[in-house]
């Protein structure tokens, strides 16, 4: 069965999500098994965030699989308490909870560093002007000279070690 959901809130991670409200294009399969129900399926949602590098904002798509059994909900057997998993997803009498799921498909899916495009120059180090938007861009003045001087030193570890005790 295919249907549309509309997005919870925060689903994603902070520097990109699937916006609040919008639909999220469910695909499932619903498969009775001896225990509960076998959940199968796809969700397809638009994503926006914003470029890890040069804070772009960056529109995308994501899909993730989902798969999760969920088991009957039986009072029988939550009385007894301690021998169950306490992880397993359960019936809430006939509904199916797909947030948890999707939630933590989604963010699994997500890249950490999120890119504007794959090889986004970033933003310049001393203007903070966009790169991508000025490749040619550069700063006329030269280095500082007392910065420079740091870029020759070459620190050797070993020399100053004091030799260890001879007892
Ligand atoms: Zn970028
Ligand atoms: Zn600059």
């Amino acid at each position: 069965m295919s249907f549309a959901a509309e997005a919870p809130a925060e689903l994603g991670i902070e520097i990109l999500g699937v916006p609040e409200g919008s639909s999220i294009d469910i695909d499932l399969r619903l498969e009775a098994v001896m225990e509960g129900v076998l959940v199968t399926g796809t969700a397809q949602a638009g994503l926006v965030g914003e470029c890890a590098r040069c804070l772009e904002a960056i529109e995308d798509t994501v899909q993730v699989d989902i798969q999760e059994l969920f088991v009957y909900d039986d009072p029988g057997h939550t009385a007894r308490g301690d021998d169950l998993d306490d992880d397993v997803s359960r019936l809430e009498g006939d509904l199916i909870d797909l947030e948890p799921l999707l939630r933590d498909a989604v963010v699994l899916a997500l890249p950490f560093q999120p890119l504007c495009r794959d090889d986004c120059p970033g933003l310049c180090v001393e203007c903070g002007a966009r790169l991508a938007d000025d490749p040619d861009h550069r700063h006329d003045e030269p280095v500082d000279p007392r910065w420079a001087a740091l870029g020759n030193v070459v620190v050797d570890q070993n020399e100053d070690r004091p030799a260890p005790p001879e007892d």
